[in-house]
């Protein structure tokens, strides 16, 4: 245990924050003091063909031990952390053997990681916790699932006597801000399937995603004195009141769970000469997605005629349900669930509501289910992580690779 204690300690206090404002890959020139270290690591721990790019993309091989064709398939994860919160000086806490109580990040500001309110953490009683000081993240997202990957493949190293096909390991940038599958060299890490180890708690085994696309809504107007204005001016700023009126009430983030999706209006501004507002668009399901972006287009168009095309509508498509690409090789996500009954971790297979770099990679060509990675409250200072479950998601890893060569034969 004190091992994969170890390592992810070193992984998390060092400092990887991303910049979306930033235009260069990867996006923080601190997220290349993590990349430089996890190369020597993996050169270390005996893997070949280790390999980093310019852009920080890192992969290597566990070549195959056996001498039958086995399917090639990978594991992902990424090394920067979110934005939202500060990742300088992580000095993370370690507590033993909870005890199923509140647990103080930080007296000084009265801090406290409470299962009153995260109601979670009563399902680790007795485990061990790796917490922050209540200053930082913690980072287990992803570093977790790095310390997972490497220490999985320290151990089939160590135990040759475990026959598995040949592994491939990513390890990439930029995920937080949307960019972490944007270099990544589908042909070159040439494997038949991969997962990235990027979910929450553990059990977690992810499929499907939203269908995404951002929309930016930009509307002209016609300032006039107003006590002259009768049918002359074109007040921006109504239009834009009057699109957003029209959209449905109930679909908003707020209001939808599950498999519901959603319109979510997130930046307005105006006046009366120019209004704008930006929104972006979810659903699962293929059809209901083009019904939200046909809508948009509908209300652009009937406020145009009444208004006299005063409206430009920008609609973009950001990503899209992996289901898609999955459901036809359904039988990688059989194997994940297989192995994690195996290792008596329950399932637990639900829908993301949002986007991993495992749905861009699935359609560039690598389909990519997501596993847990074990950490909670990702982004920000109430994140922790229980050991036992690193450890868990790191059996899950190994148990694949020994499945995926077992049906080979
Ligand atoms: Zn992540």
């Amino acid at each position: 245990m004190q091992h994969i204690i170890d390592r992810f300690l070193k992984y998390v206090k060092i400092d990887t924050q991303s910049d979306p404002k930033s235009k260069t890959t990867p996006s923080t020139e601190k997220q290349w003091h993590l990349a430089d270290l996890l190369v020597e690591e993996l050169l270390e721990i005996g893997m070949e063909e280790v390999s980093i790019d310019n852009n920080a993309y890192i992969t290597a091989t566990l070549p195959s031990n056996l001498n039958i064709e086995v399917p090639t398939i990978g594991f992902i994860s990424h090394f920067d952390t979110s934005p939202d919160f500060t990742a300088t000086n992580v000095n993370p806490q370690i507590i033993e053997d909870y005890d199923g109580k509140d647990i103080v990040l930080n007296a000084h500001e009265n801090i406290v990681l409470s299962p009153d309110y995260f109601e979670d953490l009563l399902q680790y009683k007795g485990q061990t916790l790796i917490t922050t000081d209540g200053t930082t993240l913690l980072g287990a997202d992803d570093k977790a699932g790095i310390t997972e990957i490497v220490t999985a493949m320290e151990y089939l190293i160590n135990h040759p006597e475990i026959k598995h096909g040949k592994i491939r390991v990513g390890f990439t940038p930029d995920e937080e801000i949307g960019r972490g599958a944007h270099h990544f060299d589908v042909e070159k890490f040439d494997a038949d399937w991969a997962y990235t180890m990027d979910g929450s708690q553990i059990g977690e085994l992810e499929f499907e995603n939203f269908n995404a696309a951002s929309a930016k809504v930009i509307i002209k107007g016609k300032s006039v004195h107003p006590g002259y204005a009768k049918n002359k001016m074109v007040n921006a700023i109504s239009i834009a009141s009057e699109f957003l009126e029209i959209l449905p009430p109930e679909e908003t983030p707020q209001n939808t769970e599950g498999r519901e999706g959603f319109f979510h209006v997130h930046h307005i501004q105006g006046s009366i000469e120019h209004a704008e507002f930006e929104l972006i668009v979810r659903d699962h399901d293929k059809d209901h997605f083009e019904k939200r972006k046909q809508l948009l287009r509908n209300i652009t168009d009937k406020l145009n005629s009444i208004h006299g095309n005063c409206i430009t509508l920008e609609l973009k498509d950001q990503y899209f349900n992996m289901r898609e690409k999955v459901e036809p090789v359904y039988h990688i996500v059989e194997i994940a669930k297989e192995a994690m009954e195996a290792m008596r971790v329950t399932p637990i297979i639900k829908p993301i509501r949002g986007g991993t770099d495992g749905s861009q990679l699935s359609y560039m060509g690598l389909p990519c289910p997501n596993i847990f990675a074990g950490g909670h409250n990702f982004h920000g200072k109430y994140e922790y992580i229980p050991v036992e479950s690193m450890i868990k998601a790191t059996e899950v890893i190994i148990k694949i690779c020994e499945l995926v060569a077992k049906k080979a034969v």
